[in-house]
């Protein structure tokens, strides 16, 4: 029953989860005898608040706030923090939603939950993101704990945002502890952290194509986003003798046909956040496609050809139109690095072309997972090597993979990696509610 209308893309991922588990739940009652659906889809607890900051100019400026702790089964609620100015409830909500399932998959005590402001910060000065940051926190501080949740970041946070947040939650209690993740490697952050979604996502293709008997060495691949989770997916396709030849932001979609350059995508991206169309002034010879020239039904990164595809940016990115051009290019594997970046009807096309195609709450686990990580670390007063956090990164990997095929393969559907990845992380969180009780 539909009592938020205005929320679509929660109802989008609500509906698509609920498809995908109409097998499980005919065949084991006591889903239904616990209402176990209509607990999973009301989060435990939604925070609206207010942000109140003062800009360079002296304004006053005021945003909205939200933290949503959709389910505390399996552990501490977990999931990121999104600043743009897109987010709201029904947002967060969707993001949450996937968020418990995606946790559940990876087998890691984490709970699910997500959060965010519309602020935008494109165009803010230091200051001002400091100072946004900060009142954030003025509200947040009280609803987190290492053992009770504990956010990351997402689009629009990075380790500058995650550091002035938690300075002022420090500050606010005066303890010293785990209460974020995705923090700089000087003060307990952990190492692979910042490449973990965008190398977890390319290990998750890596074992897609090993099942159709390829690899990733030599293959043209299509990477959308220019982002934290994009730039990794990129730096780890080269490591694996892939050829990524696009990628995209805001303003449009670069194609460089000899490969991207990732010195200079960094440059452009991780520092200053500059425009995409920047990146010509060093290679003239690539094209820039701006937003303004994209086909009317889709992106234009979709409609150029190649073998892997990588949708690294945002949600609903990828429409039936892209999907129908990308099979008709020859794609033979999608990866989601993004969070729902396909729409419903472009999943469709894949699964009935036989593509490959691992939805984000598989293929991009690999963040929250060595967030995970980054908690034990804390926990227990250690750093591991770059060699080991990586390391346990492709185990947890090769685990969500291997499950979410194999329950595919169980409930008759072999290769549907939805279908696989929804009914795992279900049982997994469902029977831990029912185990611990009507709460
Ligand atoms: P970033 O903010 O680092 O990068 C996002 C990129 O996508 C930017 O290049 C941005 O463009 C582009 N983008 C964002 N919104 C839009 C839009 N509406 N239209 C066009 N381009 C857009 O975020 P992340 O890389 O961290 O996140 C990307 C995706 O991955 C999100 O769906 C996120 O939920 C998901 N994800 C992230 C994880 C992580 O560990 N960071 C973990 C799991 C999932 P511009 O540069 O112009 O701003």
């Amino acid at each position: 029953q539909k009592s938020s209308p205005a929320q679509a893309e929660f109802y989008q991922a609500v509906e698509e989860v609920l498809d995908s588990l109409q097998p499980v739940l005919e065949t084991e009652k006591r889903y239904r005898s616990h209402a176990i659906i209509e607990r999973l889809v009301e989060p435990e607890r939604q925070i609206m608040f207010r942000v109140p900051w003062m800009d360079d100019q002296g304004m006053v400026q005021v945003n909205k706030g939200y933290r949503i702790e959709f389910n505390s089964a399996l552990g501490p609620y977990k999931g990121g923090l999104r600043f743009h100015p897109s987010v709201n409830a029904g947002i967060i909500k969707f993001l949450g939603f996937e968020q418990i399932f995606k946790n559940a998959l990876t087998g890691l005590p984490i709970g699910g939950g997500k959060g965010g402001a519309n602020f935008n910060p494109k165009g803010r000065s230091d200051a001002e993101i400091m100072r946004f940051c900060q009142s954030f926190m003025n509200e947040l501080y009280r609803h987190l704990g290492p053992n009770t949740d504990v956010p990351a970041g997402d689009i629009g946070v990075g380790a500058r945002e995650i550091g002035y947040m938690f300075g002022q939650y420090k500050r606010l209690t005066g303890r010293y502890e785990g209460v974020l993740t995705g923090k700089s490697l000087l003060w307990g952050g952990s190492l692979v952290r910042k490449e973990a979604t965008g190398y977890g996502c390319v290990y998750f293709a890596q074992h897609m194509l090993q099942d159709r008997e390829q690899d990733l060495i030599g293959k043209t691949c299509l990477v959308s986003g220019a982002g934290n989770v994009a730039i990794y997916t990129i730096e780890k396709l080269y490591q694996l003798g892939a050829l990524p030849v696009t990628c995209s932001d805001s303003t449009g979609t670069l194609h460089h046909p000899q490969g991207i350059d990732l010195d200079c995508l960094k440059r452009l991206k991780e520092g200053r956040k500059a425009g995409l169309a920047e990146y010509l002034q060093e290679h003239p010879q690539a094209e820039f496609i701006p937003l303004s020239d994209y086909p009317a039904d889709g992106h234009a990164v979709w409609r150029i050809s190649g073998q892997v595809a990588f949708p690294c940016a945002t949600q609903n990115e990828l429409t039936l139109a892209d999907a129908e051009a990308l099979v008709a290019n020859g794609c033979l594997a999608v990866s989601e690095g993004a969070n729902m970046p396909s729409t419903q009807e472009a999943v469709d096309v894949f699964l009935a072309a036989n593509v490959s195609f691992g939805p984000g709450k598989a293929a991009n686990a690999g963040g929250v997972a060595t967030s995970q990580l980054e908690m034990a670390q804390n926990a227990s007063m250690q750093s591991w090597t770059f060699e080991e956090v990586d390391r346990r990164l492709q185990q947890i990997m090769a685990g969500i993979y291997q499950r979410t095929r194999d329950t595919a393969q169980a409930y008759g559907q072999p290769g549907n990696l939805v279908l696989g990845a929804n009914i795992s992380g279900f049982v997994r969180l469902a029977d831990a509610m029912i185990e611990q009780g009507l709460v």
